[in-house]
């Protein structure tokens, strides 16, 4: 699959100016007018610029979601105006999805069709499932045991005026995750997508203001996370924040809030476990695991990155890996060839080589790739390291690259201990045909999403989010939309 002519001259189009914020329904410089270009890591080149903002321009964004969510010009339209408007913006996300499926590739360096056939639909899907919720949010009516006559309720209302801040690796996606059960809940947003790819979130705010979204509703400020970002965590007008990056640096955000104890949501990384029993399908099991690690290079937060597996099907699952991670197609993402783009920078490809290095010097071994490719781009092979013991770097830190750590295991017996001996608890996958195993399995590990004989699946119906040190909360299903929501409790003497 490429993308059309007419979607690359859509875009050229579009880049061909510096893109601008949105502010109170305004396309806005910045008060600096400072300008970050956009970096297209197949290639090296700048493919567009942008307006990035500062501080006084997040209280401008701020400002106008507090004005409109306290005329209520958005929670106020009946939960069916909502829905038709957030169904509205799912439709404009699929009639414009080339385009956007060409800038996440541009900017972000993904195969055109993963974006096209996955992220695209999933953003606009993400905003029907929500859509849907509009006109299912409700308290409830309690009887309570105090002698008299009371009537009591409670109405669950919207947060607020919530902060969205987005990382590099799925911009759109989750941009979408994150505004379209705030806008159901009826809350007024201000989001900040990663400065590395902000194009799509840029464009996805065209439609926004398309789609009908009253003015102030819905702001778009890019910047560095340290001015930005901190300015919403900081600011007491912004009643929540809702996180998706680095552990790191969402316990920078815990930090920053305990002065004024705002709600976190935080969607933070992963070192997720892939556990394979002897009786595995290996048919399956292969191209699932390795979609699993090598998929969008790795940068992926739920990416089986820890590979256990009984010692009876070990030779034949690391030779099919072997087999399959040699064969992958590393290169440009608007190739259709391509099954496996750049890492996001050069930054961090030195980082995830690095990690390789390490890895081996603390006494890993290398049984494919770990080579930064001598050309243009920020390519790096598909990479399997085994012979990995649980103090190697490789198996304890979130690498966020096409990196598979191929843990030493003697016996099953031992390997939920060893799959649960992570900071981490995101995400796993089992592979067996047994189904008690599969469900046993599960069950014993401590993490916030679990898949049988897949790996990767995400859906918006599906709460999603992490154990331990890997977030805060959940983001999909029913669960999602809450978080987005305030319980108040109403007690009448009658
Ligand atoms: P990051 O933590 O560097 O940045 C994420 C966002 O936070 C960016 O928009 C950044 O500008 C902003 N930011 C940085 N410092 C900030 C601060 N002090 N205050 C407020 N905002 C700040 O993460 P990244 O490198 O963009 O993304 C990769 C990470 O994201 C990985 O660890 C990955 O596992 C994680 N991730 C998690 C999920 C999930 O759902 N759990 C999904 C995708 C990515």
């Amino acid at each position: 699959m490429t993308p059309t002519s007419t979607a690359l001259k859509q875009i050229q189009t579009f880049l061909a100016t510096e893109k601008k914020m949105l502010l109170n329904g305004q396309w806005c410089a910045g008060q600096k007018g400072e300008i970050l270009p956009a970096i297209n890591p197949a290639t090296e080149d700048i493919i567009g610029r942008f307006y990035a903002g500062g501080t006084g321009d997040v209280q401008v964004a701020i400002e106008a979601a507090h004005n409109s969510f306290h005329d209520k010009r958005w929670r106020n339209k009946t939960p069916a105006e909502k829905a038709r408007i957030l169904w509205r913006l799912a439709d404009l996300i699929e009639e414009h999805g080339d385009r956007l499926a060409l800038l996440e590739t541009l900017d972000g360096g993904k195969p055109y069709q993963a974006a096209r056939q996955g992220e695209i639909p999933m953003a606009a899907e993400s905003f029907r499932y929500y859509a849907g919720w509009c006109t299912k949010i409700s308290g409830r009516t309690s009887d309570i045991s105090i002698p008299g006559d009371f009537h009591c309720y409670s109405r669950r209302e919207p947060a607020g005026v919530v902060g969205l801040i987005t990382p590099w690796n799925g911009p759109l996606v989750m941009a979408a995750w994150k505004m379209a059960p705030a806008l159901a809940a009826g809350c007024s947003v201000i989001l900040k997508p990663s400065e590395v790819t902000s194009l799509s979130t840029l464009y996805l705010a065209e439609l926004i203001v398309e789609a009908g979204i009253p003015d102030g509703v819905v702001n778009i400020v890019p910047g560095p996370g340290a001015t930005v970002g901190a300015a919403l965590v900081n600011s007491p007008l912004v009643h929540k924040v809702s996180f998706t990056g680095s552990t790191q640096t969402g316990k920078s955000l815990v930090q920053a809030a305990m002065g004024n104890l705002k709600k976190l949501t935080l969607e933070l990384g992963g070192k997720s476990p892939v556990i394979v029993y002897k009786d595995a399908d290996l048919a399956k099991a292969i191209p699932g695991i390795a979609d699993g690690i090598f998929g969008n290079a790795g940068q992926v937060c739920v990416a089986g990155s820890r590979l256990f597996a009984a010692p009876e099907i070990y030779d034949d699952l690391l030779s099919g890996l072997i087999d399959y991670a040699q064969n992958i197609t590393v290169g440009d993402g608007v190739n259709p060839e391509t099954t496996m783009g750049p890492l996001i920078s050069e930054e961090h490809r030195a980082r995830v080589t690095g990690y390789v290095a390490k890895g081996l010097a603390q006494g890993a071994t290398l049984a494919t790739g770990g080579i930064a490719l001598d050309r243009k781009g920020y390519f790096m092979t598909p990479t399997i390291l085994t012979d990995v013991t649980p103090g190697n770097c490789v198996a304890a830190e979130e690498i966020f690259g096409p990196v598979l750590s191929v843990m030493k295991t003697d016996h099953m017996d031992h390997v939920i201990a060893a799959a649960n001996a992570t900071d981490f608890g995101l995400a796993g996958s089992v592979w067996t045909r047994d189904i008690s195993t599969a469900h046993k399995t599960v069950a014993d590990i401590r993490a916030g999403l679990m898949w049988i004989n897949c790996h990767g699946i995400p859906d918006m119906a599906i709460p999603f989010g992490g154990y331990n040190q890997s977030g805060w909360g959940r983001e999909g299903g029913p669960e999602g939309i809450e978080y987005y929501t305030e319980l108040k409790s109403v007690v009448t003497a009658l």
